[in-house]
């Protein structure tokens, strides 16, 4: 794998600007689109997952990553499918790890289900991993594996503790369902701030066919945050990460809560990010059909050269903003790829 990175100060001389004036320094890396779990909003229970020889090698994942990191990413996030079922994904995390060494990475982060997470957490803190997020949407076993088709709860307990023992800070991801958890949100906020970690919860978003209607899914969180103004005293927090949440301290609990709300909300006018497929295509929006291929460029010169002009090419594509639609007459995905194909 490259060993070298250019010096973060000449990192800012090429910065990625796109043309409404948003420099990119967020990277989030699919590493597979393959998963222990079928979370039935994500996935379709028969999923035909690409051939491995489609994607990137953990080497060229490596050099993709290395040449954002040049063009001034500072935070990097891999993501899936499920990124601990990437075989030797540690590898590539430690690898990754020079760049938070050399200063030129801030941040080198994951987000996981957690299932595979008790094996792998020490070691990621060891790689200089600070904080992950980790995706959970009910507390309750048999909940969990109606939602996720057959995963153990306990495991992911037990890989939270796991992360929390090796000093990684830990946030919750859940997705609001209709019917599923939406009963179950205030005990899931309570639950993660009185052990000290935030949580933040995400509308369902319309990507890739699943065997489930989205309007069966789809809940509002602009009606979740009216029921939960019931029960706490929710204060709006200046803080943004450049993304698509949105932050309230809850003075019941002393915790902190995020809303992400692509579908009722747009944040794209502060989009600092773009997103890399396990194949190397390059998506500046999540909710566009917009795609750069890398991976050509990247096979096609051991310099990187190529691959640095095509993200120049790509990011000059980005557009301004999506519009995720939920077709009710369709029952269409507004965009057709999985979430679990360009990385949550
Ligand atoms: N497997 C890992 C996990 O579940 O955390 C990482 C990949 S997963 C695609 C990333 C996040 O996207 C998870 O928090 C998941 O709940 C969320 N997600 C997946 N499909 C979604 C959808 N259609 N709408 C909203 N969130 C979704
Ligand atoms: Fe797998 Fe994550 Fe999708 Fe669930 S949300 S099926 S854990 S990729």
């Amino acid at each position: 794998m490259n060993d070298a990175v250019g010096n973060p100060l000449e990192a800012s001389s090429s910065a990625m600007v796109d043309p409404f004036g948003r420099t990119i320094t967020y990277l989030r890396v699919s590493v597979t689109d393959r998963c222990d779990l079928r979370c039935f909003y994500c996935m379709s229970e028969d999923m035909t997952f690409l051939p491995k020889a489609d994607l990137l090698s953990l080497d060229e994942l490596d050099r993709l990553c290395t040449t954002f990191v040049t063009k001034g990413v500072k935070k990097l996030r891999l993501t899936g499918g499920e990124p601990l079922v990437r075989r030797n994904v540690l590898s590539l995390v430690r690898s990754l790890s020079r760049h938070l060494v050399s200063g030129a990475l801030e941040e080198l982060t994951l987000t996981t289900n957690g299932m595979q997470l008790a094996k792998h957490a020490s070691e990621l803190a060891d790689c200089g991993v600070r904080r992950i997020n980790v995706s959970l949407d009910t507390l309750d076993p048999k909940r969990f594996s109606t939602i996720t088709r057959w995963g153990e709860i306990q495991k992911v307990l037990d890989g939270i503790r796991a992360a929390r023992t090796a000093g990684l800070a830990v946030k919750i991801n859940v997705v609001a369902l209709k019917n599923q958890n939406e009963d179950e949100l205030p005990s899931l906020i309570r639950w993660a701030h009185g052990q000290g970690m935030q949580l933040t919860l995400i509308e369902v978003m319309p990507m890739g066919a699943i065997d489930i209607s989205r309007v069966d899914q789809y809940l509002p969180l602009s009606l979740v945050r009216a029921r939960l103004a019931e029960q706490f005293s929710m204060t709006d927090t200046p803080e943004t990460t450049g993304g698509p949440a949105r932050y309230v301290s809850i003075a019941e609990t002393g915790g902190k809560l995020g809303f992400i709300t692509p579908m009722t909300h747009n944040f794209c006018e502060s989009c600092n990010r773009v997103r890399v497929t396990c194949t190397g295509t390059l998506h500046a929006c999540l909710g566009q059909e917009d795609a750069v291929d890398l991976r050509r460029p990247l096979r096609a010169s051991h310099n990187d050269e190529l691959l640095s002009a095509a993200i120049d090419r790509a990011v000059r594509l980005k557009p301004k903003g999506h519009d995720f639609i939920i077709d009710r007459r369709a029952q269409q995905a507004s965009v057709s790829r999985h979430m679990s194909v360009t990385g949550g």
